[in-house]
Order: structure tokens, then sequence, then C-alpha cells
């Protein structure tokens, strides 16, 4: 099938996106992305909805080609226009093509698929262009666990038919992915009693040795047999080499396949209980994404988009359950049908050597506007 974009235009376009450097923490700079797209969506007759998110983040878009009196439930593109990669990254992994793969922070996470979509809903601005009517709602804030676009996904989750998330398609192949792992934290602190480490060591309570016992039953109840990861991801305590430590704590990073796994586990963690009975423990732990499970609604979605990639020459298949949560997980758990990874290809996520394939760009385009106009 012919492509009317050639694959330079596309990687102009994404190349202006790269070079605004947008990290999560940076409202200034996430505030002049926004504008950017924003400004992309408006020329090309899109409705553009600006929802500020406070002081500390940027603000969300929703692009929309829904007629003001549509209240059918539609498509919910989604997708983040922030990166972990910090302003001045583009001085290391300064934006180029090498052998046929463009290079630069937040090419494949997410900024190109992100075009992609874009790029296909500006040539289907009118409401009949589009079998249901499109709503595509961007982020800032995405990459440290969307603390503040939350509720409006969540919001947007509920009038939505189906959801097709723009993020980074697997590596080596291009899959989609139908289910993402649950995401959470738990904040472990252990309050022993200091003391002098020579003069008075009987009377010390080691907060780090109790701690120490605490990391092993953490880490001990990965099982991946049942798809459970507990990881302790960083730990610290003490005042000084002299002095018993009177405090240490950890945070660690868990992931689970399904909602009950996810009760399971916290129960676990809960009833932790100290060696020393002279240790307090204080235990917060919390999942933050939900699972995003594979139903059979999902695997009826992914059937008519397995059919639209077809058509647009190149077979979809469905990478294995991913570790990797994503704003996904929050409508999938709302029970929408929801598939993800559906963005560029590429490789090296959140890496100085990230980089998407730039001969797959304008077959990708193609593919979005089959999706966008007959997902139904
Ligand atoms: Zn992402």
């Amino acid at each position: 099938m012919s492509h009317p974009e050639s694959a330079q235009t596309l990687v102009d376009g994404i190349s202006e996106w790269v070079r605004c450097e947008s990290p999560s923490h940076d409202p200034a700079t996430l505030r002049t992305m926004a504008e950017l797209i924003a400004t992309q969506a408006r020329a090309a007759g899109l409705r553009v909805t600006v929802t500020e998110l406070g002081e500390q983040t940027g603000p969300a878009l929703v692009l929309s080609n829904r007629a003001s009196d549509d209240e059918r439930p539609g498509l919910l593109l989604l997708a983040h226009y922030d990166t972990v990669h910090a302003v001045g990254t583009l001085t290391q992994n300064a934006l180029r093509i090498e052998d046929g793969k463009l290079y630069g922070p937040g090419t494949y996470d997410m900024k190109a698929g992100t075009y992609l979509a874009l790029k296909a809903l500006q040539g289907l601005t009118q409401p009949g262009d589009t079998a249901l009517p499109v709503d595509f709602l961007l982020v800032p804030d995405e990459e440290i666990g969307s603390p503040w676009s939350r509720p409006l996904i969540e919001s947007w989750a509920k009038r939505a038919r189906y959801s097709l998330v723009c993020e980074p398609a697997r590596a080596n192949g291009g899959r989609c992915v139908t289910a993402r792992k649950g995401t959470g934290h738990v904040w472990i602190t252990a309050h022993g009693r200091p003391a002098h480490a020579g003069v008075a060591h009987e009377k010390g309570r080691s907060a780090i040795r109790e701690l120490a016992h605490q990391v092993l039953a953490l880490e001990a109840m990965t099982d991946y047999a049942a798809g459970v990861t507990v990881s302790v991801g960083t730990i610290e305590g003490g005042t000084t080499v002299n002095v018993v430590p009177g405090t240490a704590r950890a945070v660690v990073d868990f992931r689970v396949p399904t909602p009950e796994a996810g009760e399971a586990l916290l129960a676990r963690i809960q009833a932790l209980q100290p060696k020393d009975p002279d240790v307090r423990l204080e235990i917060d732990a919390r999942l933050n994404r939900p699972p995003m499970p594979r139903t059979d609604a999902t695997g009826a979605l992914l059937a008519q988009v397995q059919a639209l990639a077809t058509q647009a020459g190149f077979t979809l298949e469905e990478a294995p359950m991913t570790g990797g949560g994503s704003d996904a997980n929050f409508v999938a758990a709302l029970g929408v049908p929801t598939l993800d990874g559906l963005g560029a290809e590429g490789d090296g996520a959140h890496t100085l050597w990230e980089h998407v394939i730039v001969e797959t760009l304008p077959q990708r385009l193609a593919f979005w506007r089959l999706l966008l106009k007959h997902v139904a």
C-alpha cells in the first residue's frame, strides 16, 4: 500500500517534538511541549481541551473530533508527553539518524507513537470520518506514576467504548500489549534504639540488622511461576559508623499479575513482624497501578486491530504479559477493552540509545488511520 507521507516528513515532525525536551519534573518545559501539540491539533481543526493539573506539572490535553452533541462512548486514545530524560540529554543522545534508526530522548517512549496517532487524527477531524468519536488524552506525568492525571484518565475511561494506547510497540517485531502486571511500592522503616557502638553496644537495638531480615523476607516473596516479583530498590540507615543505628528504611517495588495476587501479597507484606521484639516496623504498602487483565473483550478488540494491521501491510502479534505498567492499567481496570503498545517500533526506552525505526513510520501511520476510521 502507498504511504503519502514520506518517512522524512514524519522524521521532521517527530524531531521537532523531541527537540522540545519535556521531563516529568519540569513544569515549564512540559507547558511548552503541551502548547506545541495543542497548536498543531488546533491548526488541523481538532477540538482541544486543556485541563490544568497544578503548578508541579503540565496540563492534560484532550484532542477530539467528537461533535458537541455526540454522547456515544468513544475511542479513547491515550499518550503521555513527558519523558524520563532531563533537559540537556539531547547533548548526550543527539537527535540523529544512524543505520535507519532515529535516536533521541523520548523518541521511542513515546513521542514518535504519539505524533503518529495525532497525525492520523489530523486527517479525520470531522465527526463522520471515524466510526466512533475519538478523544485523544495526553498527560504530563505518566513516567512518575500519573499522580496528577489519574482522576482525569479514569473519568475519560468511564466514557470510553475502547482504549488504544500509543506507548511503544515491543522491541523486535513491534508486538502489541494486551496485559500488564499491576505495580506497587512498599516503604518500610525499622525503628530501633541508638547506642554507642563500643561503650554500650548491648543497650542498642540495630535498625539495620532488623531491616536486613525484612529485606530477605520481602525478596523471598518473589514467585516467578506465579508472575509475582518483589524487589528492594533502595535502602538507607544509620547515622555514623560508631553508633548502633536507630533507624533504617527501604523502598520496594512489586509487580502482580492479577488483583487477587495483589491483595494476597499486600496482606503478607502488612503481616511482617520484627525479628527483634524491641524494634518497631512501620510499613506502608500500596498498589499504584492495578493489573491490566487480558479479557475476552480484549481478545475481540485485538482481532479487529490485527485485521487492520494486515490491511496496513504487516502482521501484528501479541506480546506476553509485561511487568511494566502504564496508564493503560487504569483504563483497563475499569473494564474498558484496552490495547497498548500500538506506538512506534524501536527499542531502548528510558536509555541513551532510545530510537525508532525510520522505515516503519509511514506504515504505522497508515495503521493508525485505519484504527481511527474503523475500530467500532
Ligand atoms: Zn511511556
